[in-house]
């Protein structure tokens, strides 16, 4: 099967809001063990994109492939029960809990909602679960932080804990949007460390991205979105320097 090294597939993608047209007819490929980045301005679309991948936004055309299996139409938890993890541009973590609580409940994802509750509340850092949050926590960096309070973490330790959360679900396709949004950059260049750790796992990742020194620390390939379009693809140094490109930014 030639098809057998793609990922994922989005097959002629368009999403229209009232009659805007946030995605024009995107068509990609994700390989196996890629980190594929997505950049463009603001409004591009590049959100838009991954809501439809994961299933919380329908497209109006079009469908995308994950495996050879169709994804549109299933709901999101059932697109992370097939080993699609994501990681939104705002950090979707629960503040009332610990950042412990959070991870176990990230390793409960396949669950649905009240049932993970109260299966968190029942585990305590001694059983399986909670030693592999602690350990997963200890990697990344967070281990001094296992029982504050998620919400008071710093803008960079919640990105940081978002990102573990995704990794404990031990995904076959990490999407990740703007992992570094709002981080100075010790803390940018911290996730650019894990992130690569990730990479060299073989996980396919597919990270959306603002900051240049990120994409290009980390892509293999770089898709570009402009206006709902892909106005380029390729390696980073098919990317760097493209006039569509630049041009593409300016109104920035
Ligand atoms: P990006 O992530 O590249 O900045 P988005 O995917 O967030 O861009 O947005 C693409 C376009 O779609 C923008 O014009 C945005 O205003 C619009 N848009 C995004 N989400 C919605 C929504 N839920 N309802 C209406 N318009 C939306
Ligand atoms: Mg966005």
């Amino acid at each position: 099967n030639v098809n057998s090294d793609i990922v994922l597939h989005i097959d002629h993608v368009h999403k229209t809001f009232a009659g805007l047209h946030a995605l024009a007819d995107v068509h990609l490929d994700i390989r196996e063990g890629e980190t594929h980045a997505i950049i463009g301005p603001n409004g591009a679309g590049k959100s838009t994109l991954l809501n439809v991948c994961v299933g919380v936004l329908p497209p109006t055309q079009g469908k995308v492939m994950f495996h050879g299996t169709e994804l549109t139409g299933l709901k999101p938890y059932e697109i992370n029960q097939l080993g699609v993890a994501r990681v939104f541009q705002t950090p979707e973590i629960f503040g009332d809990l610990t950042v412990l609580e959070n991870v176990m409940m990230a390793m409960l994802s396949h669950q649905d909602g009240a049932f993970r509750l109260k299966l968190v509340s029942r585990f305590d850092e001694q059983g399986e679960i909670g030693q592999r949050a602690v350990q997963a926590l200890r990697e990344r960096g967070l281990g001094e932080h296992l029982y504050h309070l998620a919400g008071a973490l710093s803008r960079g330790d919640k990105r940081r804990l978002e990102l573990v959360m995704g990794l404990v679900q031990k995904p076959k396709l990490l999407l990740l949007d703007e992992p570094t949004a709002g981080m100075a950059r010790a803390d940018t260049n911290v996730t650019i460390d894990i992130l690569r750790q990730i990479k060299q796992s073989g996980m396919t990742i597919v990270i959306i991205e603002h900051d240049m020194h990120v994409v290009f620390s980390l892509a293999d390939r770089i898709t570009v979105l402009a206006g709902g379009r892909v106005i380029a693809q390729g390696v980073p140094d098919e990317i760097k320097g493209n006039p569509k490109v630049i041009e593409a930014y300016l109104g920035e």
